[in-house]
């Protein structure tokens, strides 16, 4: 359920094509990147109240449909107390490294749906933050498979694009909170919103 408190900028979901475009690099970040991002902010915490068993640990701009290189990730995914994140401008992956691991992935653009999905286990990132000084760092584990995701959204691509041709990757999230794999009529139906 979503509550519309944030008119501004609603949260959109597939199968909106908006979330398949390409999102424009950021010239310099301005007062209205900050507003920006305190939508983004305020758009993820207002998801994860309405939702009773997941964590909004991350967000691109593209997801409130705007479509700029910004992505915003929660800065403690162990505690849901601590409601801050940091904000990446323009974050590219400029080495991927580690080896390839699958592990579940879900999105606040595809309700429901959770994929199994391979990632390199650690990644080095090149962004601006808000100040548009240079960041640098590496990220690895689960830090590292948030920002794979993310960057892919200011792509264009979401994580089930990844896994297409693996019917076997896709879960689904039910009412009791548990993942379990698909049906083949809860895989059809669920195809068909994708793509
Ligand atoms: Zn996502």
């Amino acid at each position: 359920m979503y509550t519309g408190k944030n008119m501004m900028n609603k949260l959109i979901t597939l199968p909106n094509k908006e979330l398949r475009k390409n999102s424009k690099r950021v010239g310099y970040a301005d007062k209205k990147i900050s507003k920006l991002i305190s939508d983004m902010e305020e758009t993820t915490l207002d998801w994860e109240d309405n939702r009773e068993h997941e964590v909004g640990v991350a967000l691109a701009a593209v997801q409130i449909n705007v479509h700029k290189k910004v992505v915003i990730i929660r800065r403690d995914f162990d505690n849901k107390n601590n409601r801050s994140f940091d904000v990446y401008i323009n974050p590219e992956i400029s080495s991927y490294e580690g080896e390839i691991v699958k592990d579940f992935e879900g999105c606040l653009s595809v309700k429901d749906v959770y994929g199994k999905v391979p990632r390199y286990s650690r990644v080095k990132i090149k962004a601006k933050d808000i100040n548009n000084k240079d960041v640098k760092l590496t990220a690895e584990g689960f830090l590292a498979r948030v920002f794979q995701h993310e960057i892919d959204h200011t792509n264009g691509v979401l994580f089930v694009d990844k896994i297409k041709d693996d019917p076997d990757a896709f879960f689904t999230l039910k009412d009791s909170g548990k993942i379990e794999g698909l049906n083949d009529v809860e895989r059809d139906k669920i195809f068909s919103i994708l793509w």
